[in-house]
């Protein structure tokens, strides 16, 4: 087992559809231990049930965008376990007015809202439990294409993305001397409910059953696979990486 006896910290469970469901899921088959985090008590009683299913320790408040929540999460973490060896990172917010239409009509709320939900808050993350760090451990986020490429309605996110990609090297470096590593899971499309914001999703994902050199959209379990391996000692050559899982679609010029 690649995980086997892994303290992994899970954000991002909003449902079974979720990425972060399928990451913990795959985590799990292989010897991980979970924890997870949910944004605001609202949602307790949807992350409680599917922490049980996955045989989650325990669940832990934590919305992203307040700095105190944060490390009062890192703080249980601590309490409960000590340390940890996996940080999952699967969130991301835009509005939805800001995800369809024009780009140069987002509004400043709009947008500092977008890179503070779904790019900051991995900066804020590896802040408050660098502490709780155990040496060789895996951060990981999951970052889109739309960060790369104009990808129609992405709009914001995309901006976003692309501040989380670069947070990510920059915080492999400055990690890096404890053997941290940082990466990202560059995802193909999926249907789940932060996707569902997205106008046009229908016709991104049919683009990749036409154009990527696999001809099919990629699974949740592909995501999952992917980040059992950055998460294990398999990757430990590996930190500042963009893994793209997404049929080989990047690849494509014309
Ligand atoms: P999802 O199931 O809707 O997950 C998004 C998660 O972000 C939800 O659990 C959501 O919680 C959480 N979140 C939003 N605001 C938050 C805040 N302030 N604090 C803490 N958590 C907050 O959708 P998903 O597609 O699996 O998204 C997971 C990650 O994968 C995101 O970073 C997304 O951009 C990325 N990704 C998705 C795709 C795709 O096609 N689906 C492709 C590439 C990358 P609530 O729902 O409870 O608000």
């Amino acid at each position: 087992m690649l995980l086997e006896g892994k303290k992994a910290l899970i954000t991002g469970v909003a449902n079974n559809k979720s990425i972060a469901y399928a990451v913990a899921q795959a985590c799990k088959e292989h010897g991980a231990r979970l924890a997870f985090s949910y944004p605001g008590e609202a949602l307790q009683k949807r992350v409680e049930p599917l922490s049980e299913e996955l045989g989650g320790e325990f669940v832990v408040p934590m919305d992203v965008t307040d700095s105190n929540e944060i490390q009062q999460a890192a703080d249980t973490v601590a309490a409960k376990w000590g340390n940890v060896d996996i940080l999952v990172h699967a969130i991301a917010f835009a509005h939805r007015d800001d995800l369809k239409g024009r780009f140069i009509e987002t509004s400043r709320e709009g947008f500092t809202t977008a890179m503070d939900v779904s790019a900051y808050s991995l900066v804020a993350m590896c802040q408050a439990f660098e502490p709780l760090l155990n040496p060789e451990a895996s951060i990981m986020a999951l970052t889109y294409y739309g960060s790369q490429k104009v990808v129609p309605n992405y709009n914001v996110m995309g901006v976003a993305k692309a501040a989380l990609e670069a947070s990510v090297r920059y915080l492999a470096v400055d990690l890096g001397p404890k053997q941290v590593r940082v990466n990202a899971i560059s995802a193909g499309p999926l249907k789940t409910l932060a996707s569902s914001g997205i106008s046009g999703f229908k016709t991104i994902l049919s683009q990749i059953e036409q154009r990527a050199p696999l001809q099919r959209n990629i699974s949740q379990e592909d995501v999952g696979n992917a980040a059992v391996y950055l998460a294990s000692d398999l990757a430990r050559g590996t930190t500042g990486e963009i893994l793209y899982v997404d049929s080989g679609y990047n690849i494509m010029g014309l």
